[in-house]
């Protein structure tokens, strides 16, 4: 026996559509005899599940309880998912109320995601049979309630919610769960019984899904009975619950901390000879999970034990590479390993994520067919590696099921699985006909609390119109459509990729490219990343203050620069600020370099900012074609032309900080020249290197020496240039005292009265109210608060959280803060860099020492000791007016607030004077509304972090205290960098209006 594991899991991140689709086409005919034998399977399953009626059993017993027809019943189900967290009355009413609506329901239909979710609910196998079209559960609840009331609607609603919990989730504990398994199949089915919950936020968050597994592995064990595998009970594992940092990039510490307790949990299942599964999650974790899996297979306490497996998702394009690594290891191992074969249930966020990341492809298939081609073709090769591999073939597709049994040669030596109520009447069927296979049923045990993502998982599974689920309730399909095979739908290999969704590049198109991100749970390309990073470390350019006649010469300089640049056509122009993005992305390495060793930025920060740079390039060239092109026509009387155009004003000083000391340096400057300025930028002084380089980097793709000047140097150069008489212009990021100096300056200034684009900070907060998901709160909280060491204008202050709820977010806040680390921020797996310089770290440090006394401690994290770092902190205020200014560093404020008081928390919102970011955390709809509608503030962030702006997609910058606008990466914002200038020509002057003349009567 080898001992020796397979070289870590590699294969290519985001295969081309094309590729993939050209091998999966060749092999997925079949002859047609087998095809049709294919056809009559699948027909004898399609017409078993049209003919039961009963797909969300108990749902009668509901109605028959409040008076209620099956499709207010439903409606009823669809308020449940989102009512599931709700503590108390006063907001489930409120809930409800807002679920009502106003009887705009088509506008809400639009707007709200959490409402798709709630619609796919409406979806759910009876919606085709019961629901007329048109009708949405809103509007059925809203007539139900005038009839019966708001606290009947909402006890049975409560009902509801314990009748889908029912449905999905076979019992509360493990202890009923075994009872239901065993009193629903006499102890002959097969199950595998997963504990739900959220992946874990906090160490005690995993502690306790440890304890719940330990737990539940013993009662499984203790009732298995004495049949061999794989005819025994097992339990499914999610890696998430188990670590709360289960993230590629926090890999050392996942696999010292997280492989003893899987291995902890496996012991006790070999103990019992289970079936252990660890459960797939999402694409990016993938190489982790393989290194994780990997580790626990090699220890030697699991030799012998054939019970340990995994799931591979089949719209992963890397499905078929994941198969063979399993079976290289299990073959060195000398172990049979059983995989669970699914399609995939992250599909959506997967598409997401992709596009946020700005990968070149996607990891998952975007045609449904292409997942259904990739399933069969893994089933065949896991059906060749038996017996070292065990196949369980996890779906509800009556096709994918008839083929699965067109491709197997008997009835053992794999299994199917289906989630517990999914799939009943399918397998049923196939029970009946071939008594022989074996079925596993995945069963999730857990709380209604916990219900939450579980349901919304399967809610989105079952409501999507190309799930076969989906599909297979609606009579008005005929069968000949669930029937068509994968290859026929997808024709030919060019037809690999649904052109609808546009690869991440693609997604502003015709506009421009999108930027180039990185995917760091692909591990080459974070290692090539990090090594390029290394490489470029070797620069110590010592940068010179500038002095006044530096500045004046400067000055001097770009206003002779001006007329020459400011006619250089606006396509030239933008030519260059594209060249600027190329080459930015091309030498990312080296500016992500230079932004951790001088801006403290981590690695991911840093990505993101090289990112915003090369956006804002690309953004404002698109924008300034479209304006400063072609002069616009106006209308007006025959015999005259009128023409509008946009042109430079002149030279523009650009003012930025060190907390973004490339993308908004580059903004400014990319802004200002693309409408035909010259400029004179003064960089932040701790960030001079990253401004020296952006310099060389905009003259090297065309930008001319004469059009673009820098200057170094502190705020008493800045207060020198901005007194310059030449300056046509000033733009800002900073403080508000200082752009209040400023504008004291030009207003002081005889001569032409020059204009101020200033954006400044903020006392942001973000109110979470009972509706809002805690995890999810968790994890925007953190980010928002703490990302880049709080030190973005837009990151969050000031929490307000409803009270109800309040010790439970809060301490889920806490644990989620405790898990990151602080220190180094060219190590990849730092989340918390150091803040800018000393001064900042003692100010940050002096109203830590005041919080400390004045308000609740709820945490003080740990900063490394020596350099300028500060760790996170939370702290409960009793009144928001306790934070007088912003606060630029990792230091949360909490407030808690009644839902009485709502009124009073946006009061004292308006009253900072700022307005410059706002989250929200609510499922009700009107309550976001009315937060929106009332508070002037720039960027408002709902049910997400309120941080990570996108250049053209939240254009960012507020109001007040916090700035002039327009807003940064906006449509209005070249327009106030130029002057407006009209042309009025008089056609008929010379000789009368000839065209006139022409025109016939
Ligand atoms: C026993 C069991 C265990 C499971 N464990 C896991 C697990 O560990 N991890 C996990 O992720 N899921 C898991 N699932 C969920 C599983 O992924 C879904 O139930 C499954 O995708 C449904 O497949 P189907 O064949 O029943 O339905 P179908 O309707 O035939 O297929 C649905 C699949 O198509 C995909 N799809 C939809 N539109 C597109 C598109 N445009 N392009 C590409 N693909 C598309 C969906 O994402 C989904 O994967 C499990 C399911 C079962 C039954």
């Amino acid at each position: 026996m080898s001992s020796q594991l397979p070289p870590p899991f590699s294969a290519p991140y985001a295969s081309d559509d094309r590729a993939v689709a050209a091998r999966l086409l060749a092999e997925a005919r079949l002859t047609p005899e087998r095809e049709a034998r294919v056809d009559r399977t699948a027909r004898g399953l399609i017409d078993a599940i049209r003919q039961n009626d009963d797909p969300l059993g108990g749902v009668e017993d509901m109605l028959r309880e409040f008076a209620l027809s099956t499709r207010e019943g439903l409606a009823l189900m669809v308020l449940a998912e989102a009512l599931l967290r709700v503590p108390d009355a006063e907001t489930a009413d409120r809930f409800i109320e807002d679920k009502l609506g106003q009887g705009d329901f088509i506008h809400h239909e639009t707007r709200s995601s959490a409402f798709l979710v709630n619609a796919s609910a409406w979806a759910l196998g009876l919606s085709a049979r019961v629901i007329q079209p048109g009708e949405t559960p809103q509007g059925t609840i809203g007539r139900l309630t005038k009839r019966l009331g708001v606290p009947a609607v909402r006890a049975a609603t409560r009902q509801a919610m314990r009748l889908m919990g029912s449905h999905f989730v076979l019992g509360e504990t493990i202890e009923a769960a075994l009872e239901r398994a065993h009193a629903h199949s006499a102890g002959h089915a097969r199950y595998s019984f997963d504990m739900l919950g959220e992946g874990a936020r906090t160490a005690a968050d995993a502690d306790r899904y440890f304890n719940s597994y330990a737990a539940a592995i013993e009662a499984i064990g203790q009732g298995a009975g004495d049949r061999p595998l794989p005819d025994r009970p097992g339990i499914s594992v999610k890696l998430s619950a188990l670590h709360p940092r289960f993230e590629a990039v926090s890999r050392q510490r996942v696999m010292a901390e997280l492989v003893p307790r899987v291995i902890d949990l496996a012991t006790r299942a070999k103990a019992r000879d289970l079936n252990f599964t660890v459960d797939a999650e999402e694409a990016d974790r993938l190489e982790l999970s393989l290194d994780v899996i990997a580790a626990i297979a090699a220890d030697r306490t699991l030799a012998g034990w054939s019970g340990f497996g995994l799931a591979v998702q089949a719209y992963q394009k890397r499905a078929c590479a994941v198969i063979d690594y399993i079976d290289d290891l299990a073959r060195r191992l000398n172990r049979r390993m059983m995989v669970r074969l699914v399609k995939g249930a992250y599909w959506d966020t997967e598409i997401k994520r992709t596009q946020e990341r700005g990968l070149d492809g996607y990891p998952v298939f975007t045609r449904k067919a292409m997942t259904d081609l990739n399933y069969i073709a893994c089933a065949k090769k896991l059906l060749t590696l038996r017996p070292r591999i065990f196949p369980q073939f996890a779906t509800h597709n009556a096709l994918t099921v008839a083929t699965l049994l067109e491709l197997t040669d008997g009835d053992d030596g794999y299994e199917f699985q289906r989630l517990h109520g999914m799939g009943e009447a399918l397998y049923a069927k196939l029970a009946k006909d071939r008594p022989a296979i074996a079925c596993r049923i995945y069963a999730p045990v857990g709380s209604h609390r916990d219900l939450l993502a579980y349901l919304v998982r399967r809610l989105i599974e079952n409501g999507a119109n190309s799930s076969f689920v989906a599909t297979a309730s609606d009579p008005n399909i005929p069968a000949d459509v669930l029937l068509r095979r994968p290859a026929d739908i997808i024709g030919n290999a060019d037809n690999g990729g649904y052109a609808k969704i546009p690869l991440p590049r693609d997604l502003f198109q015709p506009e421009r490219i999108n930027s180039r991100g990185i995917e760091f749970g692909e591990r080459a390309a974070l290692n090539r990343l990090v090594a390029d990073v290394a490489a470029e470390k070797a620069f110590n350019v010592t940068v010179k203050d500038s002095t006044p006649e530096d500045m004046s010469r400067a000055v001097a300089t770009a206003r002779g620069g001006f007329s020459s640049w400011s006619h250089t056509p606006a396509a030239v122009r933008a030519d260059a600020l594209e060249r600027a993005a190329d080459l930015m992305e091309q030498r990312s390495a080296h500016f992500i370099a230079r932004l951790q060793r001088e801006g403290g930025k981590t690695l991911d920060d840093s990505v993101s900012e090289v990112r915003e740079a090369a956006d804002f390039c690309r953004y404002y060239a698109a924008q300034g074609r479209k304006l400063f092109g072609d002069a616009q026509p106006m209308p007006g009387p025959t015999g005259e032309r009128n023409t509008l155009r946009l042109r430079g004003r002149g030279v523009f000083a650009a003012i930025s900080p060190w907390n973004f000391p490339l993308a908004i340096f580059t903004g400014q400057v990319t802004a200002a020249l693309m409408a035909g300025n010259t400029v004179v930028a003064k960089p932040a002084e701790q960030t001079p290197q990253i401004a020296a380089e952006a310099v060389r980097l905009l003259h090297e793709a065309g930008i001319p020496e004469t059009a673009l000047h820098l200057i170094q140097g502190d705020g008493h150069i800045g207060a020198a240039l901005v007194a310059h008489p030449d300056l046509a212009g000033v733009v800002f990021t900073g403080s508000t005292e200082v752009a209040r100096s400023i504008n004291r300056t030009l207003a002081a200034k005889d001569g032409p009265i020059v204009p101020l684009i200033a954006e400044t900070g903020g006392i942001n907060a973000m109110i979470a109210d009972a509706t809002a998901l805690p995890e999810q709160v968790a994890d925007d909280v953190v980010t928002s608060a703490f990302r880049s060491a709080g030190q973005r204008c837009s990151a969050l202050r000031l929490l307000f959280v409803q009270d109800d709820v309040a010790d439970r977010m809060i301490d889920m806040i806490a644990g989620a803060a405790r898990e990151l680390r602080i220190g180094d921020p060219s190590d990849p797996a730092t989340h918390v860099g150091p803040v800018i310089d000393r001064e900042a770290k003692d100010r940050l440090d002096a109203h830590i020492a005041r919080m400390t006394r004045e308000a609740r401690v709820h945490f003080a994290g740990l900063a490394p000791a020596s350099g300028n770092f500060v760790a996170p902190h939370i702290f409960e205020l009793t009144d928001a007016r306790q934070l007088t200014e912003e606060v630029f560093g990792p230091i949360l404020h909490v407030v808690r607030y009644r839902t009485s008081g709502l009124d009073a928390v946006l009061r004292s919102i308006a009253d900072t004077g700022y307005g410059l970011t706002l989250g929200i955390h609510s499922r009700i709809d009107d309550t976001v509304e009315a937060i929106v509608d009332r508070l002037q503030v720039g960027n408002v962030y709902v049910n997400r972090s309120m941080i990570g702006a996108v250049v053209g997609v939240q254009p960012f910058g507020g109001h007040g205290l916090s700035g002039t606008g327009p807003k940064a990466g906006g449509p209005h914002y070249l327009t106030r960098f130029a002057i407006e200038q009209t042309v009025t020509v008089n056609t008929a002057a010379a000789g009368g209006n000839a065209a006139l003349m022409t025109e016939e009567g």
